[in-house]
């Protein structure tokens, strides 16, 4: 899932939903739910389930326009991406061009942060992870989506920028962070420490795959109202509870109202500079509101589905391989260094993150 620029129109229409949602306990949030569910079968409503219906007919979306067998290597599936997903990520993002598939040192870096991944992304990847390719100017380092068999099951393709094999963790984090700032000569730095010993590319995958899990395993309620849309068609049942976004998020892009802070609106992530809301003067004052919230980043912060492919990263980073990861801000000389894993809240939520870590089904 990238960052909601091509479901721009789609989020206009659950505008209204989204709202709704934020004065409501979560909870009631379930019960719209099944609410929804019954709306979307009167006739006056028939124009929602058209519209993913029109989504459906898109040849990007259907697996019978892909060569995929589950019973290959995962790495065998790094290749040239599908002529159909080159077509549709270049009718919203112009400039975008196949790369070459990596190879020598380059695919020994994806191999690597494959093998890297906890067993439970390792798992879902190898049983419903089509293809992995490689482009030039897509915009973002790394960008996953959905395909539907003729049953309406799941399955994804993973998109990454070819840079997105350049730089370190540290590199990747920085430059990510500050893509939200126009610079205002106001003299704030921004600094990420998240070590040097692995590369950039492997906190991008785990983002990545989360969002692969998130997909099939419904962690949080639905990745994009997309998903949401995908349910009511092919008759999901969604649960009564979601453990992660409990008391959290109230819709998917939608915090509770105690951590929807100040500015959190504004943030937009790898936009040109004239598309940017806000200023290096201000990032200070966005990112000391970081510890009032559950949230682990900024980037967190824009979605449920951020949320969770964010904490999961971390985790697996800070936890696992035992990498640093603070946030510093420097202003007028002075440093503030915020250390977002040691956060109380963020800690409260690490037990949900454990079911990555579980071997058998
Ligand atoms: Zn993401």
């Amino acid at each position: 899932m990238k960052d909601h620029i091509a479901i721009c129109a789609l989020i206009n229409h659950f505008a209204g939903v989204r709202a709704m949602l934020r004065h409501l306990e979560y909870l009631f949030l379930i019960a719209f739910f099944h609410t929804a569910c019954l709306a979307q079968s009167a006739p006056q409503d028939t124009a929602t389930l058209s519209w993913i219906d029109e989504v459906l007919q898109g040849p990007e979306r259907q697996l019978k326009n892909y060569q995929f067998d589950p019973e290959t290597s995962i790495e065998s599936r790094v290749k040239k991406p599908n002529e159909h997903l080159l077509a549709y990520i270049r009718s919203f993002e112009h400039a975008t061009e196949a790369a070459q598939p990596p190879t020598g040192s380059e695919l020994q870096t994806v191999i690597d942060a494959i093998k890297m991944l906890p067993p439970l992304s390792q798992r879902i990847m190898d049983e419903r992870v089509i293809e992995i390719s490689f482009v030039k100017n897509l915009g973002y380092n790394g960008w996953t989506d959905w395909v539907v068999d003729e049953n309406g099951a799941i399955y994804c393709v993973m998109v990454f920028d070819q840079k997105a094999l350049d730089f370190t963790l540290s590199e990747w984090l920085e430059g990510r962070i500050n893509s939200c700032f126009k610079n205002d000569k106001s003299g704030i730095e921004i600094e990420i420490d998240c070590g040097n010993r692995y590369s950039g590319f492997l906190g991008i995958l785990l983002h990545e795959a989360t969002h692969v899990v998130d997909y099939i395993e419904n962690i949080t309620p639905f990745v994009e109202p997309s998903i949401f849309e995908l349910g009511l068609k092919y008759g999901h049942q969604f649960r009564e509870s979601y453990p992660f976004v409990k008391g959290i998020w109230y819709g998917n892009a939608s915090p509770a109202e105690e951590y929807n802070y100040p500015l959190r609106d504004s943030l937009t992530f790898y936009r040109p500079v004239d598309q940017r809301k806000l200023y290096l003067k201000e990032a200070a004052l966005v990112i000391n509101q970081l510890p009032s919230t559950p949230f682990v980043s900024l980037y967190a912060s824009t979605s449920w589905a951020e949320d969770l492919a964010e904490i999961s990263t971390f985790y697996h980073l800070t936890q696992k391989l035992k990498q640093p990861y603070t946030i510093t801000v420097i202003e007028g000389g002075e440093s503030t260094v915020y250390h977002p894993m040691e956060n109380p809240l963020v800690d409260a939520r690490f037990p949900v993150i454990e079911r990555f870590y579980q071997t058998e089904p």
